[in-house]
């Protein structure tokens, strides 16, 4: 879920726990109260659910449809509305909706998290998101095993909500400084642009870790497809925050490859139901194409702006993934004339190589099947027993949008009996 404090907010979060921060509590109720006024819309969604669900049953006679959905917010949104449990109130049970690698945090490796540490500690100020903050990396560093534990320690780092604010608070000062710049395409914009607008003061470093979702998309894909015990993926539900900015065309290629169909949702739960009766129907049409429900917000051709800007500062690279390696063309690195900005060049941190990345998850976390679609938080032995969202041992327990972070906060079933019952499936 992105953050929606405003800026007034800086430079004091309201809280470090996205969780109990009062403006997410507050949105949380807003849209929990429009899907109460809008059970009509969801009891027709439902209803063509269940029908193409069961065309698709009695054509081909399989049991599971695994339908996956890539953004994590779209994950809060199933979870914490129990669309799980409505899909099987409502009588389609073979549709399996399955989360995707939509954390960025999740998916960054822990030597850029440990190096952040090691600087931390040397004196060096680092900003960060909320949840960088407390992703566990693989191995102590110098007795930390967070930025958390850094600060603890006597490291400062700062928490901000975005790069603008580590540019305006570093440009009070003129100490070392880094910041951590982990997320996906929908940050790179604000990371271009600041620095193309010549805001970002010299002592202030950018260590690029963004990562970019149509190859992992591709990825993603073709793993699920080679593990002959799984049912493949039958269609997506692309995620709609990066589709504001790459467009819905990004997603054709995906749809032409696998011949699947891939629908661009918005965030409310009638929004990812709609997606999964799209999804369905074009199923059971024989169709695969890409499909924007979130035309609210999202175009066919993105904001092309922001794409001439992260082009102009960025290049595509090879990037590590945590847990996973080495996906081609899936990162983004910044060009040689912007070098002045680079925190790997400033502070002498040889980037991962694909020689150099070793698998960096703790012994018995899951958390790359979980980012892969390939296993459930509850697949995991530590699942809720060793790693909870308090004392997390995976990077998936720490972010609002980590899989496991989410199915730990609201995996009972959320209001699906309550929006069962209003609609007549219960
Ligand atoms: S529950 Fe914890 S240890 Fe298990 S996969 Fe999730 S993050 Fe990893």
């Amino acid at each position: 879920m992105a953050c929606v404090s405003t800026p007034q907010d800086f430079p004091v979060a309201p809280t470090l726990d996205c969780w109990k921060c009062p403006v997410m509590k507050r949105e949380m109720e807003a849209l929990e109260l429009a899907f109460r006024r809008k059970t009509s819309i969801t009891s027709t969604l439902l209803h063509n659910i269940e029908k193409y669900s069961r065309e698709l049953r009695e054509r081909d006679g399989r049991y599971v449809y695994k339908v996956m959905d890539f953004c994590g917010t779209h994950e809060w949104t199933i979870v914490h509305f129990g669309l799980r449990s409505l899909l099987e109130k409502a009588g389609a049970r073979n549709v399996e909706l399955v989360a995707g690698p939509g954390c960025p945090v999740c998916v960054t490796p822990s030597y850029y998290i440990e190096h952040s540490i090691k600087l931390a500690l040397e004196g060096v100020v680092v900003y960060t998101y909320g949840d960088v903050f407390k992703v566990p990396a693989l191995r102590p560093v110098k007795g930390a095993r967070s930025l958390a534990e850094a600060k603890a320690l006597g490291g400062d780092v700062r928490v901000v909500h975005s790069f603008l604010h580590a540019v305006i608070d570093a440009r009070k000062h003129n100490k070392d400084s880094l910041f951590v710049g982990i997320g996906f395409e929908t940050v790179a914009p604000g990371y271009s642009e600041a620095i193309l607008k010549g805001l970002v003061p010299d002592h202030l470093k950018l260590m690029s870790l963004v990562k970019l979702t149509p190859p992992a998309m591709f990825y993603t894909l073709e793993v699920v497809r080679e593990k002959p015990t799984d049912y493949p993926i039958s269609g997506v539900i692309a995620p709609g925050h990066v589709s504001t900015i790459v467009g819905g065309k990004a997603w054709q290629p995906v749809a032409e490859q696998f011949q699947i169909p891939v629908v661009v949702a918005g965030f409310e739960p009638n929004d990812v139901l709609a997606a999964v009766a799209e999804i369905l129907r074009q199923m059971a049409r024989g169709e695969h194409k890409v499909v924007i429900e979130y035309t609210r917000a999202v175009t066919w051709e993105g904001d092309l702006k922001a794409q001439s800007s992260i082009r102009t500062v960025f290049e595509t690279v090879d990037s590590a993934w945590r847990g996973i390696g080495y996906i081609p063309k899936s990162g983004l690195a910044l060009r040689e004339e912007f070098r002045r900005h680079d925190a790997f060049a400033y502070f002498g941190i040889s980037d991962l190589t694909p020689e150099t990345w070793r698998y960096d998850l703790p012994a018995n976390c899951r958390c790359a099947e979980v980012t892969l679609g390939k296993a459930k938080p509850t697949d995991c032995p530590l699942f809720m027993k060793a790693c909870t969202p308090d004392r997390p041992i995976g990077p998936c327990m720490v972010s609002v949008e980590g899989t496991c972070a989410i199915w730990a906060r609201f995996g009972g079933g959320g209001l699906a009996d309550e929006i069962a019952r209003a609609v007549g499936v219960f």
